[in-house]
């Protein structure tokens, strides 16, 4: 079994390329288009790692963050933040809500995956070869 990656995004054109980069490095993408549809799809599969959004419709990013870490279920998946925003206090809200990785819009198609990767359980591998 791929590895799976959960994709919280409502930005269709974000969506597709990240979804597209990760299924092209060999994972298996799973993709929700608001905060609460991310934090109910974490529960039911499990992703060995999280890309979330920052702005999201119905609940923003650092509440689905917040609440991600608050599950004992879901606490341990990695988190990479996305946001468009430059701010230096959306960073460290980021951090503080427990988010193991930061990156900023635009994604850079030549190194996402690797960015990503870094946060990665190294017992998830692309296909899952737990040998
Ligand atoms: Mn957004």
């Amino acid at each position: 079994m791929k590895a799976r990656i959960l994709v919280i995004e409502d930005n269709e054109k974000n969506l597709y390329m990240q979804t597209f980069l990760l299924e092209k490095s060999g994972y298996e993408v799973f993709q929700a288009r608001d905060g609460l549809e991310g934090l109910e799809l974490a529960s039911r599969i499990k992703p060995a790692l999280i890309v979330l959004d920052i702005q999201l419709p119905v609940l923003d990013g650092h509440e689905v963050a917040h609440r991600l870490k608050k599950n004992p279920e879901t606490r341990d998946i990695p988190i990479v933040a996305v946001t468009s925003y430059a701010m230096a206090k959306d960073r460290e809200r980021i951090l503080a809500n427990g988010c193991e990785g930061y990156m900023e819009k635009p994604i850079n198609p030549a190194t996402f995956v690797a960015e990503i990767e870094r946060h990665l359980p190294t017992s998830a591998p692309p296909n899952g070869d737990q040998s």
